[in-house]
């Protein structure tokens, strides 16, 4: 899931207060340099060579941006989509269309959530096996998800739930999600090139730096030019939705908070005026502004949980006060997963403490 949005900012110097009450930045607005998005299998080309296609989801966030990047001897691309139907058919006509005729000579993953690499083995194999560009753990992360899909969630996933007041609904939500990877995710191509952080890569005749990054996914991989101040931001900075930052049943104790918030400072560090291109929504400028947007929508929520926390509560109690919208929507295990990283943020800075109940189920409470 990713976010609400974050419009409110705190007022800096030159604050101002916009119609619907929230406060902007005006001195690096925000500002689109295309109003609108590509349809179907068109693309729009955001800098020269590097051509925007936005691919259809089954999901509630219904699209991903994919970056089709011109060689002189072929295309690299970035990012794919899940594996469903409609997405096949916008890659299908769009190599009928713009990328006939070259070969795919190069695969980028951002990270392995399944909108990003659903389709990347079908495109691996469609390119006779071009080189496959990802970090280590985003490719054995998205393919233990394929394989922990073929058996039921285990005993200790659902003590885990449990443990934190998750109703039988919202346990259903996570095994069924489960269920569903098969339908989203073709298996990974089997072998990689290996991005860590700072890894150099050629791609369409540019310089990029690669900047590995924790929060919404263990190490998801941004792409720096800084000779074109270019930021192809995969999902770390999102233009107006806030990336999904979640703890799931396979790292319970995981402070995913704390790794987000610590690598907006090395989005800060970049030029103001840098064009990012992000995975869902329209490319910007404005990151600075962008970046203490998100930055302050966390501080808002960790704000709100402690004061919730008032009264000792499960995570899942927590989620109903802090998300009622999505809970009462069906997102409430999305909900729980983003309450309980805001949670055990607080607790990795001594601002909330966790006790067991009688019925062997966590309550955290604001700490004194
Ligand atoms: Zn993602």
């Amino acid at each position: 899931m990713h976010g609400s949005h974050g419009a409110a900012v705190r007022g800096r110097a030159h604050a101002d207060t916009a119609a619907d009450g929230a406060i902007v930045v005006v001195h690096h607005p925000i500002r689109y340099p295309h109003e609108q998005h590509p349809k179907g299998a068109e693309t729009i080309e955001v800098a020269p060579g590097i051509l925007w296609a936005r691919v259809p989801l089954p999901f509630r966030l219904n699209h991903v941006n994919c970056w089709l990047i011109r060689e002189t001897n072929g295309w690299t691309l970035i990012d794919t989509g899940t594996a469903n139907p409609e997405a096949r058919a916008v890659w299908e006509a769009l190599f009928q269309g713009v990328l006939a005729g070259a070969p795919i000579v190069r695969l980028i993953a951002t990270h392995g959530h399944t909108d990003h690499v659903g389709l990347s083995g079908w495109l691996s194999e469609k390119s006779g096996g071009a080189p496959f560009h990802i970090t280590l753990v985003e490719w054995l992360s998205a393919t233990l998800r394929i394989d922990e899909a073929r058996s039921p969630l285990r005993p200790e996933n659902i003590k885990f739930l449990n443990s934190h007041g998750c109703d039988t609904d919202t346990i259903e939500g996570f095994a069924d999600e489960r269920r569903r990877t098969h339908a989203q995710m073709v298996p990974l191509p089997p072998a990689i090139e290996r991005l860590k952080n700072g890894t150099r890569l050629t791609f369409g005749g540019r310089q990029w730096e690669t900047m590995v990054c924790g929060g919404h996914a263990a190490e998801h991989a941004s792409f720096w030019c800084a000779e074109d101040n270019l930021l192809i931001a995969g999902d770390q900075v999102l233009s107006k939705i806030s990336p999904m930052i979640g703890v799931f049943p396979t790292e319970p104790e995981a402070d995913p908070l704390t790794e987000y918030l610590a690598s907006l400072d090395r989005f800060r560090a970049l030029p103001a005026d840098a064009l990012v291109l992000p995975s869902h929504g329209l490319p910007f400028t404005g990151l600075h502004t962008r970046v203490e947007e998100l930055a302050y929508h966390h501080g808002l929520r960790l704000a709100e949980l402690e004061r919730l926390m008032e009264r000792p509560s499960t995570a899942m109690d927590l989620a109903r006060g802090l998300f009622p919208k999505p809970v009462a929507e069906g997102q409430a295990r999305h909900a729980f997963s983003e309450t309980l990283a805001h949670a055990n943020h607080l607790m990795t800075h001594g601002r909330a403490v966790r006790t067991l109940d009688g019925q062997g189920r966590y309550l955290f409470a604001r700490a004194r």
